[in-house]
């Protein structure tokens, strides 16, 4: 059985092939104070990534290490990135889901609803169909760190659906705290992360699944429950394995919620993304750091590996 570097721990040998011998984890950028929001530009070879309390965001690539992309960024946390190749985020600071056109204006595509503000977008996905779907806990307003403190206006902390045509609609309103989110490679899933036990000892760090039909969900219940710490972001390799955050690094799960492995990392791990030249380099967001580790698998979306088309 050949040896795997320190920082790959395998629970199942089916691990064994999404990484390999040689790979190392490497931190690329440092000295930040809480990371977030990892999303991969391969059409500019660069990785962006939030610094919350900081409120900024910032540019790494290969050539010119780390920059900064975007002062005074609202406290933007979660980001993803639409079929145009538009960069969508969440602002606690505004409270709203926010896209990047190409001429680097900024478009507010929700900030209420029934009238009243969003608690504090969290995080993004946007389906092939162009709908943004995003969660509303409420970390960017129970402090003055990542947000501006601020009672909440919304009876729940619900996961919303954007559709094409500009409706916001509540697609699950039962979680404590949903986190992060992303779909399986073909759509028909969605996973919502519950972080709920970051203030309350009684909710389980679970990852729930749920079938995606059209614009509805259909609880499918508990996918997978974290032995460490709590499911922040997350996303889907093209197999359908699940990369989640998590306390001691990165774990990641089979299609059936089988734990895999993990990728130990020596900060709290927030959010993930796959990238780089073949879509085979995860980089993970980690409290004051940003890592990259070799994954031999790409990520599920599109623009991950390479260029957008
Ligand atoms: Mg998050």
């Amino acid at each position: 059985m050949i040896t795997l570097p320190s920082h790959l721990q395998v629970h199942d040998d089916r691990f064994r092939a999404l990484t390999h011998p040689m790979s190392r984890l490497d931190r690329i950028a440092e000295g930040f104070t809480w990371t977030e929001g990892p999303v991969w530009f391969g059409d500019r070879d660069a990785l962006l990534f939030s610094d919350i309390p900081s409120r900024r965001i910032m540019m790494w690539s290969e050539t010119t290490g780390v920059t900064l992309y975007r002062a005074e960024s609202g406290f933007n946390n979660g980001n993803t990135r639409d079929r145009q190749g538009r960069l969508v985020g969440c602002r606690h600071g505004a409270r709203d889901v926010v896209r990047t056109e190409h001429d680097g204006t900024l478009t507010v595509l929700a900030s209420d609803f029934n009238g009243k503000r969003l608690n504090s977008p969290n995080d993004v996905v946007v389906s092939s169909d162009g709908a943004v779907w995003f969660t509303d806990p409420t970390y960017g307003i129970i402090s003055d760190f990542e947000g501006y403190r601020s009672d909440p206006e919304q009876p729940s902390r619900n996961v919303y659906r954007l559709s094409p045509e500009g409706v916001l609609s509540v697609v699950v309103d039962d979680f404590a705290q949903p986190n992060g989110l992303c779909f399986s490679p073909d759509e028909s899933l969605l996973y919502i992360a519950e972080s709920g036990s970051s203030h309350d000892d009684s909710v389980a760090p679970v990852i729930r699944q749920f079938a995606v039909e059209g614009g509805t969900l259909t609880d499918k219940g508990v996918f997978a429950t974290l032995d460490a710490g709590l499911p922040d972001g997350m996303r889907c390799d093209v197999q359908g394995n699940l990369w989640s955050s998590a306390a001691d690094g990165v774990h990641c799960f089979a299609p059936d919620g089988t734990l895999l492995g993990k990728i130990l990392v020596p900060e709290l791990v927030s959010n993930l993304c796959f990238g780089g030249p073949d879509g085979r380099r995860m980089f993970i967001t980690a409290t004051s750091s940003v890592y990259r580790v070799f994954v031999d698998v790409p990520g599920a979306e599109p623009w991950t590996r390479g260029r957008l088309c």
